[in-house]
């Protein structure tokens, strides 16, 4: 498993994947990543440790993620951050939350007290099909609601079900409402939802544009951010 990266094509950063205590939902019915959570603190840390030491500020920039939220992540891990990005002059945090952290964001601000970019994963704004099909437990009705919490969601793309429709929404709101966003092409994994190629090939045809969008990340594959497996 890939756990640090550069990102070098848009928003150039460095990410680290960590690991963390188990997701407060783990129910969402496209995800298999809560098999890295764990519940071994001391563990947790050992491997959070090696990866941190990784960082070197090169564009002072940082992105975090887990396979959950970042409340998950162990207070010890979060001090090492915070100890990094003060002696990397890093000045901009990428972070990732569950929906029902909403009113704790401001706990990370403080705490970091640098610029937080958070990303939440949606997946899309249709309600029925994120909360009832994915069963994301994320119930904003709009996303000027999300809007108030968040700054960039993601989007997920390319799940036998979804519809054309309900995509053309998705990419019209996070080009018109969000600052940030990225969009994940579904990769098949140990759950049961399926990929639907043809939905796939559809969407890159008519909106490969977005590539040149510097707001809007696609990973075509879900390590294009050079983490995971
Ligand atoms: S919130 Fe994220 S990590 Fe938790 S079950 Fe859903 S997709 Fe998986």
């Amino acid at each position: 498993m890939d756990r640090y990266s550069i990102i070098e094509n848009k928003n150039h950063r460095e990410i680290v994947l960590l690991k963390g205590f188990p997701c407060v939902w783990g129910k969402c019915s496209f995800c298999d990543y809560i098999l890295d959570n764990s519940t071994n603190e001391e563990e947790i840390n050992e491997i959070n440790f090696n990866v941190l030491s990784n960082i070197t500020g090169k564009y002072k920039v940082l992105e975090v993620i887990n396979s959950g939220s970042c409340f998950e992540i162990p207070r010890k891990t979060l001090e090492k951050i915070k100890e990094i990005i003060d002696e990397k002059g890093i000045e901009k945090l990428f972070l990732e939350s569950h929906w029902c952290y909403r009113n704790r964001l401001n706990e990370m601000r403080e705490f970091f007290n640098i610029p937080i970019i958070f990303k939440i994963g949606v997946e899309t704004f249709d309600y029925d099909f994120r909360n009832d099909f994915l069963n994301k437990n994320a119930k904003f009705k709009a996303p000027e609601e999300l809007k108030e919490y968040f700054d960039s969601p993601c989007i997920m793309v390319g799940i036998k079900g979804q519809s054309k429709e309900s995509i053309d929404k998705d990419m019209e709101i996070i080009q018109n409402i969000f600052t940030h966003s990225t969009v994940n092409i579904f990769t098949p994994n140990t759950s049961k939802l399926e990929r639907d190629g043809e939905l796939i090939k559809w969407f890159i045809d008519k909106y490969s544009f977005l590539d040149k969008n510097p707001n809007i990340e696609i990973l075509y594959n879900n390590t294009d951010f050079g983490v995971g497996d």
